[in-house]
């Protein structure tokens, strides 16, 4: 059996702007097979748009083309393969990122967010089960992340497919696959904020609104959100941030006046150096900064180490949130059925697989958060 739907596949990376113009993203006719052992069919039914997203059309993140992009989405289950024992046909799922294997030193460790067999497999531009399934005439195309969202059909590893409840929206709980496991879980598992404990948020898009959210349900106290962009404030004051503040080095001294030294948690979500730079002053000493934002490959941070020492400060990196889906997914989407996690306040944009390119340019312009691709 094999099935022919539609996708958008990226075969060159660098394109210039508008990219309206050069259209990075071509829809086309895509085949995939029957699930293997091990894999699930999906019929997407919601898929964001994420600035990694943008990162593989400008080639500042390398994977191998031709591709399908897009790593964030919400499915219904079509077919399953032999030993898929987790998910059957009708289950709704969401799709993450890093497929986490289960069995690799890392995962047996209890950090499956660091899973050595998903990243590998991911950088591949393949799936765990091993090798491309996606095929254009014949042609073989890779997976992003082993989820490849941005078509109608999506053949993922079982890890890579987390149920859900049934009957939630799909556009609503599509963005949990990556801007809510990083944003929220950054505060909830990395940085582990306590009830009462101050943070500062770094850099609004979904990713950063994730996080206030996650402050939120954490029980922060002072929760300040910053950006350049007024609408991103608005945003995050919308969400949940106590205190928003365009970023820049005012603002910065009188956060540090206002809490005598300093906050506890600054987590920094921009994927900018500037970003991390203010984050790592917003810090009062033995505080923590976070970061899971992502610059380009090259960009550094010269660190003073006598200050580091004498501050106590701790400075952590945050992948995939410290999320181990399995746990992880389903609580952050009760948190959204309790209304404590409003996702689609992430949500700025609805559109069809044939806008992507537009949406590309609206996302570069910054002029969206997340804008999420319906079937
Ligand atoms: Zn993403
Ligand atoms: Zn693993």
């Amino acid at each position: 059996m094999t099935i022919t739907f539609r996708g958008a596949v990226l075969r060159e990376r660098g394109l210039p702007r508008p990219y309206v113009e050069s259209r990075p993203f071509e829809v086309v006719e895509l085949e995939l097979p029957a699930p293997g052992p091990g894999e699930v069919l999906v019929k997407v039914r919601a898929a964001g748009l994420c600035r990694s997203d943008l990162s593989v059309v400008t080639g500042a993140r390398v994977w191998p083309l031709p591709m399908v992009v897009g790593h964030e989405a919400a499915g219904t289950v079509e077919a399953v393969g032999a030993g898929v024992d987790r998910v059957g046909p009708g289950d709704d799922v969401v799709l993450v990122y890093l497929p986490q294997c289960g069995t690799c030193r890392r995962c047996e460790s209890g950090e499956p967010w660091l899973c050595k067999v998903g990243m590998a497999a991911n950088l591949r531009g393949e799936l765990l089960t091993g090798g491309t399934r996606l095929t254009h005439r014949g042609e073989p195309i890779h997976h992003h992340m082993g989820v490849a969202a941005f078509a109608e059909y999506a053949l993922v590893a079982e890890p890579s497919a987390v149920p859900v409840p049934s009957g939630l929206s799909a556009r609503d709980v599509a963005v949990f696959g990556c801007a809510v496991l990083c944003g929220a879980g950054t505060v909830l598992n990395t940085a582990r904020v306590r009830p009462g404990e101050s943070v500062a948020v770094v850099g609004l898009g979904a990713v950063g609104l994730a996080a206030v959210m996650g402050a939120r349900v954490a029980g922060a106290g002072r929760i300040v959100a910053f950006d350049l962009l007024e609408t991103k404030l608005e945003a995050a004051s919308a969400v949940g941030a106590t205190e928003v503040a365009v970023a820049d080095d005012a603002a910065v001294e009188d956060l540090i006046r206002r809490t005598d030294g300093g906050v506890d948690h600054a987590v920094e979500a921009s994927g900018t150096l500037e970003g991390f730079e203010l984050a790592s002053k917003l810090v009062r000493p033995g505080g923590t900064v976070t970061t899971l934002g992502l610059p380009g490959p090259g960009v550094s941070h010269a660190l003073a180490l006598a200050p580091l020492v004498a501050s106590g400060l701790t400075i952590r990196g945050s992948y995939l949130g410290s999320c181990d889906v399995r746990r992880d997914l389903p609580r952050f989407v009760e948190l959204y059925r309790e209304g404590r996690f409003p996702a689609d306040r992430l949500v700025t944009h609805h559109l069809g697989l044939d806008d992507l390119n537009t949406a590309l340019d609206r996302l570069a312009d910054g002029a969206a958060l997340r804008q999420v691709v319906e079937f």
